[in-house]
């Protein structure tokens, strides 16, 4: 029988969601781990795939400005090129207490991994259907989930829903600009 082309898959690993799957050899998961600033570590990440990492550049990405300069979380970027390679790539800020950062580690390994064609088998794992959320709901999903695998109890925060969270942090960024300017 002659063989089919088919794609060659590779395994990836995600640590926090103790969660693996096969990609397209063409698909590459890259955690950066901590670092203190979102925004340097931004513009790098940019370089190195050879575009100048301008404010413009930026937005134009879809990497809202404000997000980088306050600083919270952690952030995924998808890199999907004209040869067909994707490149997933996540790096967040340390949090405390630990199970903030468990999730906040889960949430960008989730994005990352639904970016890299996993979203079916994060499905099955988390029970959760990624089309009836939000995205980021769903990757909230994916952050608990990381905490009950440990015994570890959900905090509060963690709990909020997106939309929810979005007014928040809305308030916070208008509270800030009321104050800078008074
Ligand atoms: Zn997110």
């Amino acid at each position: 029988m002659v063989p089919h082309i088919f794609e060659r898959k590779k395994e990836v690993y995600f640590q926090i969601l103790m969660f693996e799957g096969k990609v397209p050899v063409t698909c590459t998961f890259f955690d950066k781990g901590y670092t203190i600033s979102l925004e340097e570590s931004t513009r790098q990440c940019l370089r190195t795939y050879g575009i100048d990492p301008t404010d413009q550049a930026l937005e134009a990405l879809g990497i809202p400005m404000i997000v980088l300069k306050h600083n919270q979380g952690g952030l995924f970027i998808p890199v999907s090129m004209t040869n067909g390679r994707k490149d997933g790539i996540i790096f967040y800020n340390q949090l405390y207490p630990s199970p903030n950062d468990i999730f906040n580690r889960a949430h960008e390994e989730a994005h990352a991994a639904v970016f890299l064609g996993l979203g079916k088998g994060l499905e099955r794992l988390l029970g959760s259907s990624y089309n009836s959320l939000h995205e980021e709901d769903f990757c909230d999903s994916a952050g608990r989930h990381a905490l009950h695998i440990r015994g570890i109890d959900v905090p509060s925060e963690c709990a909020t829903p997106y939309e929810e969270r979005l007014k928040i942090a809305a308030h916070m960024v208008s509270l800030k600009q009321s104050l800078s300017n008074s």
